[in-house]
């Protein structure tokens, strides 16, 4: 579903971000990738989507290059959700989910219903809809992130320490929400952490990556060896 083939990320300003990196995600699990700040974690994920092109090497979403593909066209089938949720601040809620299907074309009645099906999914009130995302607290703000992400139906979903900002008992809930979701919905998810216990609890697999981007190991969590 996502594979990185030999990758490499070497910056206009010499830093090199990923050295070398084959990596295959396997369909509709949640794959991990863990390490210290700085060590290329977020340049991977931009890989996917193409926000960022690696230097060399092949990276493959559903079997073809990313490259090949229009961007446009390739982000539609992937959901994106960053750490501070990056809502639009104008909009309510409801209509920060419903921007998606809009784009796509669905009317406004049927982009809201969607929208409104999206944040009962995540957990979150059907009221909470009306207001705007300021008025939300940071644990809800993601899970309209999330909802917004889920919004075009995205096989793949990147999610780039969506949980990090939030209090340590809010992040919790929402780890097992996305477990529970994962469940009913079967993404490909592509999850980046620096915290090795919340790698161990939602991946199915877990890809430890050192400082110069580095993969030391990737594997099961109960087969991760200390280190
Ligand atoms: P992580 O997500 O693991 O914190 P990043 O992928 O953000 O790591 O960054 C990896 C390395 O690449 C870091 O040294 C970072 O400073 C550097 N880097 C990231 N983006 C750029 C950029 N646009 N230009 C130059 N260096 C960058
Ligand atoms: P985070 O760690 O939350 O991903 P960063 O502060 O690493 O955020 O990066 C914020 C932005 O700055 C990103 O777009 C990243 O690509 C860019 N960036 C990070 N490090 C560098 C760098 N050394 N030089 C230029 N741009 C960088």
């Amino acid at each position: 579903m996502i594979e990185f083939e030999s990758v490499r990320k070497e910056y206009a300003n010499g830093t090199v971000a990923v050295q070398e990196l084959s990596l295959s995600v396997q369909p509709g699990t949640i794959t991990v990738l863990v390490g210290p700040s700085g060590c290329g974690k977020t340049t991977l994920l931009r890989m996917v989507n193409r926000m960022i092109d690696p230097s060399s090497g092949v990276v493959r979403v559903d079997g073809a290059d990313v490259r090949d593909s229009d961007p446009a066209q390739l982000r539609r089938g992937i959901g994106y959700v960053i750490q501070q949720a990056g809502l639009f601040p104008h909009r309510t809620v409801l209509d920060n989910v419903a921007t998606v299907p809009l784009l796509f074309g669905w009317s406004k009645t049927k982009a809201r219903s969607r929208a409104s099906e999206l944040l009962e999914l995540v957990g979150l009130p059907a009221d909470l809809g009306q207001r705007y995302p300021v008025q939300l607290s940071g644990g809800q703000q993601q899970r309209v992130g999330v909802a917004r992400a889920l919004a075009a139906d995205p096989p793949v979903l990147l999610m780039d320490e969506p949980f990090s900002a939030v209090d340590p008992i809010v992040r919790e809930g929402l780890q097992d929400e996305l477990l529970r979701l994962q469940d009913e919905l079967d993404k490909t998810v592509l999850f980046v952490t620096h915290d090795i216990d919340e790698a161990v609890k939602l991946g199915e697999k877990v890809a430890v990556l050192r400082q110069g981007g580095h993969l030391a190991q990737y594997a099961a969590p109960d087969d991760l060896l200390a280190e």
